[in-house]
């Protein structure tokens, strides 16, 4: 299926974005800047220059952003992160500590990226001395392959990491889905080291420019695209490994409900530590809506579900996606988790409703919910995802 992969790459460096956009959310919510879209569109649009090379140009509105909100954490986040893309990390830690200093608040959020980018500096240097992508060398094991120009030093780490996580995440998958008949053989892990690499790799062989994404899964070739810096993002790993672990071993066309619904709540509990303030962010998020009148039953599933197969522009796709990667991960995990025999028989049910079938959309998922809980049932059920997202929140904060 194209479609999957030919949307991935984009809604994860949407969603690595909207991380960084997260933090100024709580702020947005209270006191709404008098110029808040103008002010979100230049900062989209200093990101883009920046992906796109025009650094200068991305440095002017960046600076002059943070004249003129010095307290708004997402300019540093997104400024930061642009730097890291571009590997001016010297630059990045300057900025950092200009925003420890106008930010006290979020101090410790800011040392932690100090650490990282350190880190993501040391690698840079030992990458230099390390071989062209023309020249990776290629691992195999009974699992997996793997196609790497990462210096060897860094190789037992990464291939723990990527075991570590097959072997959960097929645990927890065995929980939801059952047992697999299927058994994982041949997936290939391409990881690359150098972000120039990286993208002439994306370029020549996906024709895709989104800029740096973490990673992403081909399901056409089986395979992972890792972008290692040294201090990978395992959360976007972790995701994207429950869409492939998904195909292996279970279906291979899962609805999009089911599939991202899956790899949200798996990678959530897989990379818990570093999903917290994401976590934090989607309930806050999720409780805007709810106040906004957006998210008050089931049949807001169906709503966005829909919209988010047929966004009418990026930016509408942009507002949907997030919609609906918070709604699918919300209801995947209450049916999961849920203590009532009625909710979860359901969940049952309709897992084996769409893998008996060879496509799923929200239409025919909707009229399965229909036909298969009762008014009663229904309310039940609008309830109960009601105080899941009541409970998660009060749980995080
Ligand atoms: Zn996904």
């Amino acid at each position: 299926m194209r479609k999957h992969f030919k949307v991935f790459p984009r809604i994860s460096a949407v969603l690595l974005l909207l991380t960084f956009c997260s933090p100024g959310f709580g702020a947005e919510s209270q006191q709404l800047p008098p110029n808040k879209t103008s002010f979100n569109d230049r900062l989209s649009t200093a990101y883009a220059y920046s992906s796109r090379g025009q650094s200068k140009k991305a440095e002017k509105i960046f600076q002059d952003l943070m004249r003129s909100n010095p307290r708004e954490a997402i300019i540093y986040d997104t400024y930061v992160q642009a730097l890291q893309n571009d590997e001016q990390f010297d630059r990045a830690l300057q900025i950092l500590k200009q925003a420890e200093q106008q930010i006290p608040a979020r101090r410790e959020n800011f040392q932690a990226k100090r650490v990282q980018i350190e880190k993501q500096k040391k690698f840079s240097r030992e990458m230099t001395a390390a071989p062209s992508w023309d020249k990776a060398r290629i691992f195999a094991s009974s699992e997996f392959v793997m196609q790497t120009n990462i210096p060897q030093t860094y190789l037992p780490v990464v291939t723990q990491k990527i075991r570590g996580i097959l072997k959960k995440e097929q645990e927890m998958l065995k929980g939801i889905l059952g047992p697999s008949d299927s058994m994982i053989s041949g997936m290939k892990f391409i990881v690359i080291g150098r972000p120039h690499d990286y993208l002439i790799f994306m370029k020549e062989k996906y024709h895709d420019d989104t800029g740096l994404v973490a990673g992403l899964y081909d399901e056409q070739a089986r395979q992972m695209i890792i972008y290692f810096d040294g201090s990978a993002d395992w959360k976007v790993i972790a995701h994207e490994m429950v869409h492939a672990l998904i195909r292996e071993l279970y279906y291979p066309k899962p609805s999009h409900f089911v599939d991202e619904g899956l790899a949200e709540y798996v990678s959530h509990k897989i990379e818990k530590e570093s999903m917290k303030s994401e976590l934090l962010d989607k309930l806050e998020y999720s409780m805007w809506l709810y106040h906004q009148g957006k998210f008050q039953d089931v049949s807001d599933l169906f709503t966005v579900w829909k919209k988010y197969e047929r966004p009418s522009s990026f930016v509408g796709q942009e507002k949907t996606s997030r919609q609906f990667y918070l709604i699918a991960w919300s209801f995947n995990e209450l049916f999961i988790e849920t203590k009532d025999e009625m909710i979860r028989k359901f969940y049952r049910g309709y897992l084996a409703y769409e893998q008996s079938r060879s496509y799923n959309d929200w239409r025919s998922a909707s009229d399965y919910f229909k036909a298969h809980l009762s008014p009663d049932q229904m309310n039940k059920l609008n309830k109960a995802w009601t105080n899941f997202l009541f409970e998660r929140t009060y749980e995080s904060i």
